[in-house]
């Protein structure tokens, strides 16, 4: 046991140390990074989707597809408009590492990009101690998850910077309670900002959208 733990020390070391360069580079060439991160089936593909298609004349996106055997989320993203997505298969790991991000990050020309976004693997798990170099961290759920996610995976809301609450189409059809995830996730981070979006509908997409134009002229 012992001996695992400490393989396992020196594996986040490694990769905190590659990340840190992968964010020199990404803040040297003055783009922002966010890595999102849910279980499967919260919409990472369909925000991205809609976001790529709403924001391809203004911001120079780019996007790499994390996906544990197929490319399925990344052919849906270029179909989105996506002129920069890479997909990342991990062969059944089941999260992302800096050194795929190092390793895929010299097939993008990096003076083009304004923004780019990271697709993890849907798991609210071990994603949350891998950092691969990103600014933030977007946490997404779905009003037709469990409202219990903040509590039973609460690593990866205080790592995160932000919070979208995705498919609020859908509320009302289940038990979950808008007010008591908000109030659980902001519990255990205060700093937590949170969306709430429909991507069947569109509700809220032009404030996640206005969000990420300030973000990254801030940048
Ligand atoms: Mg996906
Ligand atoms: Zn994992």
């Amino acid at each position: 046991m012992t001996e695992i733990i400490e393989l396992e020390k020196k594996v986040l070391s490694e990769n905190d140390r590659l990340a840190s360069a992968i964010r020199n580079q990404l803040k040297a060439h003055h783009i922002t990074a966010l890595n999102f991160v849910s279980s499967p089936g919260s919409g990472k593909t369909s925000l991205l989707e809609k976001t790529l298609g709403a924001l391809k004349d203004q911001l120079r996106i780019a996007l790499i597809a994390g996906d544990v055997q197929t490319e399925n989320d990344a052919n849906r993203l270029i179909r989105a408009g996506g002129e920069m997505v890479k997909p990342m298969v991990t062969h059944d790991a089941c999260h992302l590492e800096a050194n795929m991000i190092s390793g895929i990050l010299p097939e993008f020309d990096l003076d083009k990009i304004d923004l780019l976004f990271i697709e993890n693997v849907g798991n609210l798990v071990c994603p949350s101690s891998y950092d691969l170099g990103e600014n933030m961290k977007v946490v997404l759920i779905s009003t037709t998850e469990g409202d219990d996610k903040p509590a039973k995976y609460p690593a990866m809301f205080r790592r995160a910077s932000v919070m979208v609450i995705n498919k609020t189409d859908l509320l009302g059809t289940s038990d979950f309670d808008m007010d008591r995830v908000k109030k659980n996730a902001l519990g255990i981070n205060p700093g937590l900002r949170i969306f709430e979006t429909s991507c069947r509908t569109g509700d809220g997409l032009d404030e996640w959208y206005a969000w990420l134009k300030t973000i990254v002229t801030q940048n």
